[in-house]
């Protein structure tokens, strides 16, 4: 399954390493005779200098190669499960003319003599003056080594020392693993998706997050399935694909969620039908708990007729109280991830270790139930596009960037007045740009909008939201619901992430994504709904240069010109390139 070189061989790295040679497509053999495609990742794309070697500087010496510990075993450990293996490193010695590019190929050589065979190598011979697409943070070589190993970034995971790598990896839409070092920046391991010690335990990280989400065979096909799944339109959207699991292995499933989920569970595909109700030991404002109105859910649930009953959860939610009453209603077998001892309430009581993604989390609840993704299906979030209500005609045509400034959870949010100037900075560099928010938000999105932006506050409910955003070149937005309906929608996002929760758990899932904001804020990890802080330092201080440096790294481009202040009032068509800046005057932005 592999096409090893040979440590003989040199590797084809060349100066022009990043040009039409990397284009070639070298299609992937299925992992094995008989082996079914891995759930999570084809490839592992691996940083030389610090990550796979020890970093010395400028290195054109063969000699001088020395491997971190443990990483020849720890390697071969990938290749025998089946993973492809890419080295994306930036080598701008070349351009400073500190070694040569046969230095090069003679160092990677000795890299492969002592690590074995990588599958794909990709070199940015530029420095940072260049201004190439390819030198990390930029994404472009994490897209050309998918690209040389016949698969998608979404399905590569990058293993590196510094942030640069967790960048380019994740505004390629891959998944990252940072191995910090001695010379790793403190504000570089607060802001990666994931860190471990080294590469032996990035590797043994990897093939954890593949096994847990790697259930036994599934059965036979079941009849009527409930999934629950409460709370609010993100914890829906990102329970998705493990619906979309159950739905493959079942003749029926009915969602059992909560009001506000309800506009997101309406659009995941693979739901027959739906039950909203709120609970009360789930909703973060419960009302008391009311006798009759138990009883009616439990005969509610009985209704349903189900054949079995999935639980999805949260890690700080207990799913018992459900299945008591799920049990109540003559549900025969129900799985749920219970810390609690959960007595005979449950049939499938699955473990799931702290920190993972919260899709693959509740994947691997749908895995433990006996229950896989259909072939072909990715385990990225979905919605369904069918059927959404068409958006306002004056957005134009496709690639404006959508401005989201509320959340639900006000820590979450991104501060009007920042929003503002991101909107006002986003536009004056050429791009088009609509501020959305609820019915409640009106004067927010107003404010945020100013004369810069298109206001669609208070027009945009999930279904119409979800319609503006699948035109969107680029989500800005905080950890709140549209992040996940972005990344539903393969929206690339801008995420102003307040780190009261782990970004590698909550963050925008396998879409192309950057993350702002100070993850080592005092709020980190707090799971605080109102900023502990004042001021709300962690999203209050970026600048909204970042966030068009962000929106330029995710490769949207401008698109109106820079000039702008074109007339109040809708922009009803775009005539073509070169179209004016769309800006909202009058009613619309009060
Ligand atoms: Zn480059």
């Amino acid at each position: 399954m592999f096409t090893p070189r040979g440590s003989g061989n040199p590797p084809p790295v060349r100066r022009d390493q990043v040009e039409p040679d990397q284009r070639r497509s070298g299609r992937v053999e299925p992992a094995g005779r008989g082996a079914s495609k891995p759930v999570l990742f084809d490839a592992v794309l691996l940083d030389r200098d610090g990550t796979l070697i020890e970093d010395v500087p400028y290195n054109g010496d063969p000699d001088k190669v020395r491997p971190v510990p443990g990483a020849r075993e720890a390697l071969d450990r990938l290749r025998a499960a089946g993973l492809r293996l890419g080295v994306v490193t930036n080598q701008s010695g070349l351009a400073r003319g500190l070694f040569t590019a046969g230095q090069m190929r003679a160092v990677h050589a000795r890299v492969e003599e002592l690590l074995g065979p990588f599958d794909t190598w990709q070199v940015c011979p530029h420095d940072e003056r260049a201004g190439c697409d390819c030198r990390k943070p930029a994404p472009g070589m994490v897209r050309a080594a998918a690209r040389a190993l016949g698969t998608s970034p979404q399905r590569c995971v990058m293993v590196g020392d510094i942030g640069a790598d967790m960048t380019a990896a994740g505004a390629a839409g891959a998944a990252g693993i940072l191995v910090p070092t001695a010379t790793t920046r403190p504000a570089e391991v607060a802001a990666a998706p994931a860190v471990v010690a080294d590469l032996p335990a990035a590797v043994t990280a990897i093939l954890a997050r593949a096994a847990l989400v790697t259930g036994p065979a599934p059965g036979p096909r079941r009849g009527t399935v409930l999934v629950a799944r409460s709370d609010s339109a993100g914890d829906v959207l990102v329970t998705g694909p493990a619906v979309r699991a159950v739905a493959a292995g079942a003749e029926r499933v009915v969602l059992l969620c909560g009001p506000r989920g309800r506009d997101a569970a309406a659009l995941l595909p693979g739901v027959d039908e739906l039950i909203e109700w709120p609970l009360p030991w789930i909703d973060g404002d419960p009302a008391p708990v009311d006798p009759d109105d138990v009883h009616a859910l439990t005969a509610r649930l009985a209704a349903v007729g189900a054949d079995e009953a999935v639980v999805f959860t949260s890690f700080h939610q207990s799913p018992l109280p459900l299945a008591l009453l799920l049990r109540m209603a003559g549900v025969p077998r129900i799985s749920a991830i219970s810390d609690d001892y959960p007595g005979s309430l449950l049939d499938v009581r699955h473990r799931a270790p702290a920190g993972v993604p919260e899709p693959e989390r509740a994947l691997s609840l749908a895995a433990a139930a006996g229950f896989a993704l259909a072939p072909g299906d990715q385990p990225t979030l979905r919605v369904r596009t069918a059927g959404l209500p068409a958006p306002p005609s004056r957005l134009g045509r496709p690639g404006y960037v959508v401005v989201h400034p509320g959340s639900a959870v006000p820590t979450r949010a991104c501060p009007p007045e920042l929003a503002a100037r991101i909107v006002r900075v986003l536009a004056a560099a050429g791009h088009r740009v609509v501020v959305t928010g609820g019915p409640d938000e009106t004067t927010l999105t107003a404010q945020v909008a100013g004369d810069a932006g298109l206001d669609l506050g208070g027009r945009t409910g999930l279904a119409e939201l979800a319609a503006v955003l699948a035109g969107a070149g680029a989500l800005v937005v905080g950890n709140t619901g549209p992040a996940h309906l972005a990344a539903a929608l393969g929206v690339p996002v801008v995420s102003l992430f307040a780190p009261t929760v782990p970004y590698g758990q909550w963050g925008p899932y396998r879409v192309p994504a950057v993350r702002l904001g100070d993850a080592a804020a005092p709020c980190r990890d707090t799971r605080a709904t109102r900023c502990p802080v004042p001021g709300h330092p962690c999203l209050a201080a970026v600048e909204p240069g970042r966030v068009l440096d962000a929106v330029r790294l995710l490769g949207v481009p401008a698109d109106a010109p820079a000039t702008t202040a074109g007339p109040t009032g809708a922009v009803t068509s775009v005539p073509g390139p070169g179209a004016p800046a769309v800006v909202t005057g009058g009613g619309s932005s009060r």
